[in-house]
């Protein structure tokens, strides 16, 4: 485990979500940034609240995912969702 790196946001953009996410009540496919990080810092503005999404509280940063930089990440991840695309 790692510590979540600020002004990223990589997994909140590149990744698809498939249980709601207030604002987004089905979702968001890859690619398409989620409703509730803040274009400011790239922050979850639901970070510590109940309705964050328990997928997003359960999300572990990892070196599998995070890698070493946010474009690191952003390749990882979208190589990741190529592979699970059914
Ligand atoms: S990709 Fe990793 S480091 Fe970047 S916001 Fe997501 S959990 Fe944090
Ligand atoms: S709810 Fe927050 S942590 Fe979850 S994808 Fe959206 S911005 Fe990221």
């Amino acid at each position: 485990m790692m510590n979540c790196r600020t002004h990223c946001g990589a997994c909140c953009i590149a990744m698809s979500i498939s249980s709601p996410i207030p604002g987004m009540k089905e979702g968001k496919p890859a690619g398409v940034p989620c409703i509730q990080l803040s274009s400011v810092d790239m922050s979850c503005k639901l970070y510590g609240k109940a309705e964050r999404p328990q997928v997003c509280v359960s999300f572990p940063a990892t070196l599998d995912v995070c890698s070493n930089s946010r474009s690191e990440a952003f390749e990882l991840i979208n190589r990741l969702e190529e592979l699970t695309v059914s």
